[in-house]
């Protein structure tokens, strides 16, 4: 079998200022170590013998029908302006549609310097690329919209960063890479054709039904609402919520310094970059509506009446929160086993949140528990527990199949840290075994699996991991 890609891209028949034309560069010895061949199968991706796929997937040999290119975008970083980033460590090589009918993008990450490199070298290492597979994968399989990862090659090449390191590339897929920021860089030069253009594009793409910029501004609220609302539901910290991370598509995109919790805190952060908790997992919600406004802000450039375009635009932001809000009220009931709407809910959420908090709760085990009738146990003081559960069993008289929705909301496995940690570290050692238990293990994520009960602990003091990072 040799590796067929049926490439059938429209990106690159965009204006040429919306790219760089750009080949992935070469490298010594790759060697693949993933291949997703169910996601493969969804792309009609033909996988190819190994040696092919390793030289394909890491950017040696082009697959006929590729038309590799580096996308422009520029975007807010922690609240400042970035008038140009684009991907400087990263090429589209094209596009495929779907056994679904869904167009992907099949862009490779750690291929080499672009256009858009600055200062950077182009390149990824192993473990990056591994903790995105492993989490993006993850996340599919809990039912949140995001990128996947169809291969990863090792390069045999050292990348240089805390010290040296093995090389990787990642075969990331996305509904599209079209950011926030894409829209940003042709607003803030005043290139309103090309911003038009963008807009058609992402609309045709995208949101068919939609209709103007202010329709596309509608529909990407009310995506990015629902995907907020299911990163919290499972204790996701993005981490980098940058205006070139949010995604027009409304996918979870840039897996750099993101991290699930462990105990509940909602002020947990874990990137080492994220020095003012920015991004901390309470504030998500709140940035989503920045970004949007952000995204608002861009796309009234291109209206012929500005005055009431601000208007319309103000409006379809300021509902944003309480979208969140909805999409969050409604994850979090059946977090605790209610279908029935009543008043009282949300007070009884937040209150079992304020005491796992104060009882540094796990968060994963303390929901799922509920399901199992032991969540005490998580509490360090559990009277704490059972002064709250008094009020849950009162209300949960008249919920019909508790433990069903329960568990269909609060899955058993989330990718932890110290373990994505662990198997970074023996992957890095020759060792794969971890990195493929892992991802076996993920693809369940609300099956108890017994013989993977250890993969449901938190970490021990020693396991703890403080920091993450981009890794770029
Ligand atoms: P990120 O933090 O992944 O969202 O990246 C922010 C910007 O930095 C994007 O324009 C990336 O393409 C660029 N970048 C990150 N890492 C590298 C690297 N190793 N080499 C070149 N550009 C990079
Ligand atoms: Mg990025």
């Amino acid at each position: 079998m040799t590796l067929t890609i049926p490439f059938d891209n429209s990106y690159a028949r965009l204006p040429n200022s919306f790219y760089a034309r750009q080949a992935p560069i070469p490298v010594r010895s790759p060697h693949l170590v993933a291949f997703n061949e169910e996601l493969a199968q969804i792309l009609r991706v033909t996988p190819g013998d190994v040696h092919e796929m390793a030289e394909a997937f890491a950017g040696n040999t082009l697959p006929e029908g590729a038309e590799p290119i580096a996308q422009l975008y520029s975007g807010h970083q922690f609240g400042s302006y970035n008038p140009q980033l684009g991907d400087g460590r990263a090429v589209l090589l094209g596009e495929t549609v779907g056994t679904d009918g869904i167009r992907r993008d099949i862009q490779l990450k750690g291929s080499g310097p672009t256009p858009f490199s600055r200062r950077g070298d182009g390149r990824a290492w192993l473990g990056p690329v591994l903790r995105e597979y492993v989490v993006s994968e993850a996340m599919q399989a809990m039912g949140i919209p995001t990128t996947r990862a169809l291969a990863a090659v090792e390069t045999g090449e050292v990348v240089l960063r805390e010290g040296p390191m093995p090389g990787a590339v990642l075969t990331r897929v996305a509904q599209s890479h079209l950011r926030v920021g894409t829209f940003q860089v042709f607003a803030s030069r005043g290139q309103t054709d090309n911003l038009r253009k963008l807009t058609d594009y992402a609309l045709a793409r995208h949101y068919p039904s939609a209709e103007g910029p202010m329709g596309l501004l509608r529909a990407v609220r009310d995506t990015q609402a629902r995907l907020i609302a299911q990163w919290m539901s499972v204790g996701f910290i993005h981490g980098v919520m940058n205006t070139d991370n949010c995604s027009i598509a409304g996918e979870t995109i840039d897996y750099g310094p993101c991290a699930f919790m462990d105990s509940y805190h909602p002020n947990t952060v874990f990137s080492s970059i994220d020095r003012m908790g920015r991004y901390a997992y309470s504030n998500q919600p709140d940035i989503a509506v920045w970004n949007l406004a952000q995204l608002a802000t861009a796309l009234i450039q291109q209206v012929d009446d500005p005055e009431a375009a601000v208007e319309e635009a103000t409006e379809i932001v300021h509902a944003m929160p309480s979208l969140i809000h909805q999409e969050w009220l409604a994850r979090f009931r059946a977090k605790i086993g209610l279908t029935i709407e009543k008043d009282g809910d949300e007070a009884l959420i937040t209150d079992l949140l304020t005491r796992m908090a104060e009882n540094r709760s796990d968060f994963t085990n303390t929901f799922r528990a509920l399901g199992d009738d032991n969540a005490r146990d998580q509490f360090l003081s559990p009277e704490a527990y059972d002064t709250w559960a008094e009020g849950w069993q009162a209300r949960m008289v008249r919920e019909e199949c508790p433990k069903a929705v329960m568990n269909a909301a609060s899955p058993a496995f989330i990718p932890r840290n110290h373990r994505v940690e662990q198997m970074i570290q023996a992957a890095v050692n020759g060792d794969y075994a971890p990195f493929h238990r892992l991802n076996k293990v993920l693809a369940r994520p609300y099956v108890d699996q017994p013989d993977a009960a250890d993969l449901r602990n938190p970490p021990t003091d020693e396991e703890v991991v403080h920091a993450t990072f981009c890794g770029t």
